[in-house]
């Protein structure tokens, strides 16, 4: 479901802009509101909704899939560390999910040069970078051997 702006709640912040990885939310140059320039185009990662602090972006369905009426709704509350999905289907009725959210500060995150190269053995293994560590358990869970089998 691709992404539109209800512009009477965009203030034009342009944070959405920043976030889209497909470059589509853009700035109208006449109205200063942000518009998604082509739904096509929209990966549906639902990251400018999340980071929208208007909450002025919704997401619609394709008409050939979902039937018009329907709604969906995001609310993120950063001091709750949440974010929530309102879903009203066509017939009334409402779903809501809930979920935490991280909300990781702009420039937190290390770029990948500022770790150290792995070693050659490194190119052996199983693990993805950082794995174990970066998911805080000793050892990554494994079938025993006796279920390893292939069939
Ligand atoms: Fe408008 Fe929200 Fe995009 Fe800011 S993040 S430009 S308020 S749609
Ligand atoms: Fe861009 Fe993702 Fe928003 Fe689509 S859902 S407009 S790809 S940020």
């Amino acid at each position: 479901m691709p992404t539109f702006v209800y512009m009477t709640r965009c203030d034009g912040c342009g944070q959405c802009v920043d976030i889209c990885p497909s470059d589509i939310m853009h700035i109208d140059r006449t109205y200063r509101r942000a518009y998604n320039i082509e739904p096509n185009f929209c990966w549906e990662c639902y990251s400018c909704v999340k980071a929208c602090p208007q909450h002025a972006i919704d997401v619609r369905g394709y008409a050939d899939f979902a039937p018009l009426g329907h709604k969906v709704r995001v609310l993120r509350e950063e001091e709750k560390g949440s974010i929530s999905w309102k879903i009203r289907y066509r017939d009334g009725r409402v779903k809501e999910f809930t979920f935490p959210i991280r909300t990781t500060p702009w420039g937190s995150i290390k770029s990948p040069s500022d770790y150290e190269a792995p070693d050659a053995d490194a190119l052996n293994s199983a693990m993805l970078a950082h794995e174990p560590t970066a998911l805080k358990v000793e050892k990554l869970p494994a079938l025993p051997p006796s279920r390893n089998k292939q069939v």
